[in-house]
């Protein structure tokens, strides 16, 4: 099998000639029809997160060894079962649930298997998508997606139910009042996508970029605000109607978490997912004062992900736009990525 896999930290990926992997016990192999091009594959690519203070979150540290495969939005055809295997069948087209953890901790117990401290993610510690085979753990992590097109759903695999998580701990008021997103690149188009699939009353997006501003009001969104201007908390809660109670920070960037805790109303929520990095300088009085949750996000679970993909196997979530590339271009696609080259989401077609 081929694969384009990370050997240095910041190089090129580089090609990996393998054997095509054989299922031992419970595994499942599939042969990859779509891998989606993430950001947070760059983070992998760079090896780590922005901490500020000069501090840098190192995934070497965090378990992460070379060489690596990426590509943890994978969609594929299920072509040989482990002896164990069971509840799939040959022949099935399944998005892989990439975000596996111990299965046996607490909050694997609890179903946080993405927040499982010994995971075993696909595409960042064990290999991925960007491949023309790969192999799974167990038939669980396979959604079927029937005849849908895969590069459209293996999106959904990360910045789709991120997205969906981060929503859903909005609680129901979503029904109620505008969400307001801030940033409007592949996940603050799915997340306004999702939340019309969910009957949500809209989104009021943010973005310093004009044309993001404009792709994000041509795929629904009530409003698009520039964040860089002097009066962007007024206006985003005069498009609000009011200080709204729900804002997700898809950037996580000092400038955005500022805003987004700024904009808020008492008891309001601020879920942050973007992992731009850096430090935040939130007057701490007023986070009691306001009584603001400020909650993390990091990708969501299993269940979330099954709830996400029968929504789309609905009909409920339109497509977002997807650029294809062949897999010899992964390294290409990754930097292309980093330069931000593209509107919607990248996804390798082998
Ligand atoms: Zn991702
Ligand atoms: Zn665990």
């Amino acid at each position: 099998m081929k694969s384009y896999g990370i050997f240095e930290f910041g190089e090129p990926l580089a090609l990996r000639e393998m054997p095509t992997p054989e299922p031992q016990g419970a595994e499942v192999i599939l042969k990859v029809k779509a891998a989606g091009v993430c950001h947070s594959d760059i983070h992998i690519w760079e090896g780590g997160y922005d901490l500020g203070h000069d501090r840098k979150l190192s995934l070497r540290d965090r378990g992460v060894t070379l060489p690596l495969t990426p590509g943890h939005e994978t969609v594929g055809e299920v072509v040989a079962l482990g002896p164990d295997a069971d509840g799939i069948e040959i022949g099935e087209t399944c998005l892989v649930f990439p975000w596996i953890g111990c299965g046996d901790c607490d909050v694997c117990r609890e179903g946080l298997e993405n927040y499982c401290l010994k995971a075993s993610n696909i595409g960042v510690h064990r290999d991925g998508g960007f491949a023309d085979y790969v192999r799974t753990p167990h038939a669980r992590y396979l959604l079927p997606i029937g005849d849908l097109d895969p590069a459209e759903i293996a999106p959904y695999a990360c910045s789709g139910v991120t997205t969906y998580s981060a929503i859903r701990k909005l609680g129901d008021r979503i029904a109620r009042q505008p969400v307001v997103l801030i940033g409007a690149g592949g996940l603050g188009l799915m997340a306004i996508k999702i939340l019309r699939a969910l009957s949500a009353a809209g989104a009021v997006v943010v973005d310093i970029d004009p044309v993001k501003r404009d792709k994000a009001v041509e795929a629904g969104a009530l409003a698009a605000v520039d964040g860089a201007a002097p009066d962007a908390v007024a206006q985003v809660q005069q498009a609000v109607g009011s200080a709204p109670l729900s804002v997700i920070d898809l950037v996580g960037s000092p400038q955005t978490a500022q805003l987004g805790f700024d904009v808020l109303t008492k008891g309001g929520t601020l879920v942050l997912v973007g992992l731009f990095g850096n430090i935040a300088t939130w007057p701490l009085a007023m986070i009691p004062l306001k009584g603001i949750s400020i909650v993390g996000n990091l990708v969501g679970t299993l269940q979330e992900c099954r709830e996400l993909i029968d929504l789309v196997r609905a009909g409920r979530i339109e497509p977002i736009p997807v650029s294809r590339f062949p897999l010899d271009r992964a390294n290409e696609t990754l930097m292309d990525l980093r330069d931000g080259k593209f509107v919607g989401r990248a996804v390798l077609c082998p």
